[in-house]
């Protein structure tokens, strides 16, 4: 579904990722761990394209979207974005979120829009939040809302930075869940967390990024239990 190459990106002099190779496939779910500013957000922001490339190459299901040919917009919706800040539009209520970007981007008819946007409000927990106002909501609550709205899309693959940090660790388990349900239903997912717990559980394949490079991946039992970088043991050691 995803294949990065050798992807490389700088801001300014800053460069920030030094050749990052990965592949993601259909169903599957990575998760990215790492030191704070070593470059997780701008993988994920490459894929899909809020970053320009300095250079390498992105594929997300068959579009290369390094290529200038192609169409941003399109790619977009296939790679949904879950971001920490929620990013909910605060003017519209919780169902216009959902119903937005399917009628703006892929011309769905209100009515259509509104009740597929009904029903993932059910997904998530939160059909009886259709009318609020994002200030209406617990974080826990928006960052759902955030989820249903990366849905109504059907993208094919979602892409959550640290969707879970924002929030009081009470809230943090009902996001978790319903990442978890999205995960058994065979959705692709790149999850930047540092919920150790999640990706020990949910993760196919755990990956840390340091230095602007991947410095160890392996399946989580493994990842865990032997890690084999010095710098992965360090950061480890440091938050589980
Ligand atoms: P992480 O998500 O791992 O904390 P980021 O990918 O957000 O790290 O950032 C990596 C580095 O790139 C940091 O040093 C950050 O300050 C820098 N950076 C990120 N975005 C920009 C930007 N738009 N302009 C300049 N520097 C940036
Ligand atoms: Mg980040």
């Amino acid at each position: 579904m995803i294949t990065i190459e050798n992807l490389h990106k700088s801001f300014g002099k800053l460069k920030v990722l030094k050749g990052i190779d990965l592949h993601v496939a259909t169903g599957e779910v990575v998760c990215i761990i790492g030191p704070s500013g070593s470059g997780k957000s701008t993988v994920l922001r490459c894929i899909n394209r809020l970053e320009d490339p300095t250079s390498g190459r992105i594929v997300v299901d068959g579009h290369d979207i390094t290529d200038p040919n192609t169409n941003i917009n399109l790619v977009r919706t296939e790679a949904g974005m879950v971001f920490q800040q929620f990013n909910l539009f605060p003017h519209m209520s919780v169902l216009s979120n959902v119903t937005l970007g399917p009628i703006k981007v892929r011309g769905v008819s209100r009515p259509e829009a509104e009740e597929q946007g009904r029903k993932l409000l059910a997904k998530v927990g939160l059909a009886d939040k259709a009318a609020n106002f994002p200030e209406q909501l617990s974080g826990g609550q928006k960052q759902r809302v955030a989820i249903a709205r990366a849905l109504a899309l059907n993208p094919k693959v979602i892409l959550f930075d640290e969707p879970t940090s924002a929030l009081d660790p009470e809230l943090v388990g009902e996001v978790l869940e319903v990442m978890k349900k999205l995960a058994r239903e065979g959705m692709t997912m790149v999850v930047v967390t540092h919920e150790m717990g999640f990706a020990k559980e949910v993760a196919d394949r755990v990956i840390f990024v340091d230095e602007g490079v991947i410095q160890e991946e392996n399946a989580p039992h493994e990842f865990f239990a032997n890690p084999k970088n010095p710098r992965l043991r360090d950061f480890l050691s440091k938050v589980v």
